[in-house]
């Protein structure tokens, strides 16, 4: 049997496709990615992974992919992630996130495969009305990139009512830490994720950690957050992966699931986690908000647990511990 991977070079695809490789000692990869964000290297060499450098709106390029490979189906994490970078782009981010979603659930079609776990946020919800958030939570995207996450959790409804395809939205809370081997780990160009900035601040390769405002309504005035371990969201991927192959011939399923811990942290607590992991104490300096962000985000996970049987491992110490691993010894 064979899975076909997107964004398998990225930061969540690539520990996503060690832990499958592990978790399914039969299973085969076809492991797609363009490497304009993604790191070859992050791609286990396997004689069960075929690697193609490609892009999701490749469809000249892609279509043989599929003939030849036949995956039953797909995981599909390929997509540029900066909310920043989607307010000053928004086409780049419509272009690639949803034309290029769109043009490959088309072959995927073209080739009968219909089963797709994919990438979604808790960007979807916008500014929250009330945390933990559940699923119920109303989803209104107050970016671009929440915006095309949304888009492509409404085509893949759109797909389940027309055509009986089934999959499971994902929605990923703050993803974060690293392979415990240090094999895998986070590489953004540029970084802009709390945990890598405040341990690459611990390491001297930057000379501080800006605090995005410390006069938000939380008990130290810094933003909370719920940080899940990339491993942890990986699992789930492969609980929802098995529910959608154990489905009998002609049956269908769908499901919005969110991946985080339930349990928040905020900037500071993360920096001092950080300063006791890494032995080092950090330099903060406190600079204005950032636009955008809510003083609080925090995951409802019991629908993961329900459905998926699914439960976080790792706290935000073990998180940290990997990343710090990561971090200190990066290969890319
Ligand atoms: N943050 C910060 N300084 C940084 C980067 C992030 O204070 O240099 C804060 C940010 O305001 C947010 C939290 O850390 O409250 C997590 O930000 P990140 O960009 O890692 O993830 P996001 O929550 O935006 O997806």
């Amino acid at each position: 049997m064979k899975i076909l991977v997107t964004g398998a070079a990225g930061y969540i695809g690539s520990h996503f496709v060690k832990k499958a490789l592990d978790r399914y000692p039969t299973v085969k990869i076809c492991a797609v990615d363009d490497l304009r964000e993604g790191h070859n290297q992050a791609v286990p060499d396997s004689e069960r992974v075929t690697f193609h450098n490609l892009a999701m709106d490749n469809e000249a390029a892609l279509d043989p992919v599929l003939a030849r490979e036949k995956p039953v189906a797909v995981v599909h994490f390929a997509a540029n992630a900066y909310v920043g970078e989607s307010q000053e782009k928004p086409f780049k981010y419509f272009d690639n996130n949803v034309t290029g979603s769109l043009i490959l659930f088309k072959l995927l079609a073209k080739y009968g495969v219909n089963k797709v776990i994919f990438s979604s946020s808790c960007t979807t919800y916008g500014n929250p009305q009330y945390v933990p958030i559940d699923e119920n939570h109303p989803q209104n995207p107050i970016n671009v990139y929440g915006t095309t996450k949304l888009m492509i959790e409404k085509a893949l409804h759109g797909l389940h009512l027309a055509s009986g395809w089934s999959y499971v939205s994902l929605r990923y809370f703050n993803a974060a830490g690293a392979d415990d081997e240090g094999a895998i780990g986070e590489s953004h160009d540029p970084e802009t994720h709390l945990i890598p900035l405040v341990l690459q601040a611990a390491l001297g390769r930057r000379e501080a950690i800006s605090i995005y405002g410390n006069d938000y309504d939380t008990e130290d005035g810094t933003c909370i957050r719920d940080y899940v371990h990339v491993y942890d969201l990986a699992e789930a991927h492969c609980l929802a992966l098995d529910k959608l192959l154990s489905l009998k011939e002609g049956e269908s399923t769908f499901d919005a699931i969110n991946l985080g811990t339930s349990k928040g942290a905020s900037v500071e607590e993360v920096i001092k986690t950080c300063e006791k992991v890494s032995g080092r104490s950090i330099k903060r300096k406190v600079t204005e908000r950032r636009a955008g962000d809510p003083a609080k985000l925090v995951a409802d996970y019991t629908r993961a647990k329900e459905i998926l049987g699914w439960e976080p491992k790792y706290d935000l110490e073990r998180i940290i511990e990997t990343a710090w691993a990561w971090e200190s010894s990066r290969q890319y």
